[in-house]
C-alpha cells in the first residue's frame, strides 16, 4: 500500500490524512469544495505546529509531509488509490453513494474504509459490488493524539482486508482492536455512552454534578468526570449516538433520561455552546 485517499477534509479527515502523510503515504484529500480543502490543509498545518512545539515533531519535516498531501475536489483522482478512508458527513445515505462512485472509480484491489462512529458497515458495503473488501477503521479524535484504531468487520469483509488494514494501522504508528462481527458503537462507544448515560440519570436524579465527576476521577481513576467528558464531546452527538443503540437494540437500559433531551432541544451541547453541566 503507498498510495492512499482520504473523502472529507473535516476533523476527522484532516486528522486521518495526517497521520498517513507523517508516515510516509501519498496522500489525496479530497472535499465537495476547494475552500474545504483548504481549511483542512491549514488544520493539519497547525496541528503540525503543535506537534514541533511539543517536541514530537522537527519543523524541517513539515514542507515534505504538506507536500505528501493533495487536495483535490475531484473523485476521478482516485483512479490508482491502494486504500480509501471515507471521513464525510455521518449520513447513511451520502456514504452509500459515495461507496457506489467509488467502486466503479477505483481499481479492483482498492480497500474501501469508512470512519463511521454508528452506522452499518455492511449497510455501507452493500452500495458496492466488492463488499469483502470494504470495513470500518474507526479513527478517535484528535487523530494525531489517540493511539487507537478499531477495525470492524461487516458482514461479508474478507480476512485479508482485515489484514491489509492492519498493516496500514501499524505503518502510521497506531494501534487496532478488531471487532469481529459489527455491533453499534463499536467497543469504545459501546461503553463509554451507556457510562456518560448513566451519570447523567444520576444527576437527573438529584446528585451534585461536581459529586459525580469528582467520584469517577477519585475513585475510579478516571482522567476526568463523565459530565465534564459529556460536555467536551458535545451532548447534541452523544444524545444522536444513545438514540441510535436505544432504536437498534429496543432496550431500554439505552434510553436517555429526559433531562438529557431537554438539555439538548435548549442548546446545551457543551463547551461549543457555552454551556451544557458547567459554563465555559
Ligand atoms: P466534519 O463535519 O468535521 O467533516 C466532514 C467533511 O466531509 C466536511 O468538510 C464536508 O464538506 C465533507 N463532505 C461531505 N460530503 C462529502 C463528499 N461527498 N465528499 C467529500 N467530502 C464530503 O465531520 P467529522 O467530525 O470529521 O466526521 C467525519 C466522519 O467521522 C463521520 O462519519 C463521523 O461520524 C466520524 N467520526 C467523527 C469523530 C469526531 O469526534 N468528530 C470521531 C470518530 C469518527
Amino acid at each position: 500500500m503507498k498510495k492512499i485517499a482520504v473523502l472529507g477534509a473535516g476533523i476527522m479527515g484532516a486528522g486521518i490524512a495526517q497521520v498517513a502523510a507523517q508516515a510516509g503515504f501519498e496522500v489525496i484529500l479530497r472535499d465537495l469544495q476547494i475552500s474545504l480543502v483548504k481549511d483542512g490543509m491549514k488544520t493539519i498545518a497547525d496541528n503540525m505546529t503543535k506537534l514541533v512545539e511539543s517536541n514530537s515533531l522537527q519543523e524541517n519535516q513539515i514542507p515534505g509531509i504538506l507536500d505528501r498531501i493533495h487536495g483535490t475536489i475531484d473523485l476521478a483522482e482516485l483512479h490508482d488509490v491502494d486504500l480509501v478512508i471515507e471521513a464525510v458527513v455521518e449520513n447513511i445515505a451520502v456514504k452509500r453513494q459515495i461507496f457506489a462512485e467509488l467502486d466503479n472509480i477505483c481499481p479492483q484491489h482498492t480497500i474501501l474504509a469508512t470512519n463511521t462512529s454508528s452506522l452499518s458497515i455492511t449497510e455501507i458495503a452493500a452500495s458496492t459490488k466488492r463488499q469483502d473488501k470494504v470495513l470500518g477503521m474507526h479513527f478517535l479524535n484528535p487523530v494525531p493524539f489517540m493511539k487507537l484504531v478499531e477495525l470492524v468487520r461487516g458482514m461479508e469483509t474478507s480476512d485479508q482486508t482485515v489484514e491489509l488494514a492492519r498493516n496500514f494501522v501499524d505503518n502510521i504508528g497506531k494501534e487496532n482492536v478488531l471487532i469481529n462481527r459489527e455491533s453499534p458503537g463499536f467497543i469504545v462507544n459501546r461503553i463509554l455512552l451507556p457510562y456518560i448515560n448513566e451519570a447523567i440519570w444520576l444527576y437527573a436524579e438529584g446528585t451534585d454534578k461536581e459529586a459525580i465527576d469528582q467520584a469517577m476521577i477519585l475513585g475510579a481513576g478516571m482522567p476526568q468526570g463523565p459530565l465534564q467528558l459529556a460536555d467536551m464531546i458535545g451532548l447534541d452527538n452523544l444524545y444522536n449516538v444513545m438514540l441510535g443503540f436505544y432504536n437498534e437494540f429496543k432496550d431500554p437500559k439505552y434510553r436517555p433520561h429526559t433531562v438529557f433531551s431537554t438539555m439538548v432541544r435548549a442548546g446545551y451541547y457543551g463547551k461549543k455552546t457555552g454551556k451544557g453541566f458547567y459554563n465555559y
